[in-house]
């Protein structure tokens, strides 16, 4: 269905982003993966994509905490049809002791590094007359938890920026719209399981679900898959007048 496009997955390597561009690939897009780290793997990963769903697929290095090479990750891939805002960090701690340059990295990386690429897309999707920009915010896009601060700012501000986007764009074949996840379990989401034992005081078993768990009234992680279906779903023409909002995958937390 997406034959044709061309897609870029900011964070693509892992987690979130590499179920995103394997969705998209699988539903014939041309793929670009992203991340900072341009290692043998990073290159390995995007080959095997390619051959495993018989699409066009680049790993294009850029390190999205910084304004020139989100720009420059847009223009080296030549063309976005989709853009997919994925790339997060994360850091726990109480406001008075969380380290200002924590603060700045996260909302570097997951706030500003979607207006730099949406800023260098938005033209070639005009210039085409289609366009579709995914950005992957948060429940904590939508409410709040002690110890994130930057965090939940930074997914806050990324749902803001959905709408101001869908507004510019509203007149046009384009749309953008956030994907809230609750709790899915991906590296940034076990590098979190330790801490929590310590703040809790809480077995690994007990973190996942007494305190992960616990928000989402399923009682289950969402899955990266899901993520990536609901993506595929944004670009569909069946989702062409879905536009400016969030579409929550969170097992009901939002809900409660
Ligand atoms: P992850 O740690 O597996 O993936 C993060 C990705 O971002 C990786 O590919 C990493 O290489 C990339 N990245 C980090 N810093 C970067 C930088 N400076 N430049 C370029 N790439 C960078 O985590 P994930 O869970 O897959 O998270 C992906 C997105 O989903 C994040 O925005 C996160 O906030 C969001 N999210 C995750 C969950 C969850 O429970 N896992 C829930 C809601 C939202």
């Amino acid at each position: 269905a997406l034959a044709g496009r061309r897609a870029v997955v900011t964070g693509s390597n892992s987690g979130i982003g590499l179920g995103v561009a394997e969705a998209l690939a699988a539903a014939g897009a041309d793929v670009v993966i992203n991340s900072f780290t341009d290692t043998p793997e990073d290159h390995a990963l995007a080959e095997r994509l390619a051959r495993d769903h018989g699409v066009a697929v680049r790993y294009i290095p850029a390190d999205m905490s910084k304004p020139a090479d989100c720009r420059a990750l847009v223009e080296k891939a030549g063309h976005c049809d989709i853009l997919v805002n994925n790339a997060g960090i994360q850091h726990v701690a109480p406001i008075p002791e969380f380290p200002a340059e924590k603060w700045d990295a996260i909302i570097a990386i997951n706030l500003s590094s979607a207006f730099h690429t949406t800023a260098a897309a938005l033209p070639m999707m005009q210039a085409a007359g289609w366009g579709r920009i995914v950005n992957i915010a948060s429940a904590h896009g939508l409410t709040a938890s002690p110890f994130k601060s930057a965090y939940v700012a930074a997914k806050h501000g990324i749902v803001g920026l959905t709408k101001v986007t869908a507004l510019e764009t509203a007149a046009e074949d384009i749309t953008c719209n956030a994907i809230c996840p609750g709790y899915v379990l991906t590296p940034i989401v076990e590098k979190q399981i330790p801490d929590q034992m310590k703040t809790h005081n809480m077995s690994r078993e007990d973190v996942i679900a007494k305190v992960m768990l616990a928000r989402q009234p399923s009682g289950q992680f969402a899955t990266v898959d899901q993520i990536g279906a609901t993506t595929v779903f944004l670009c569909s023409d069946a989702a062409a007048q879905i536009t400016g909002t969030t579409i929550s995958v969170d097992g009901g937390w939002t809900a409660l």
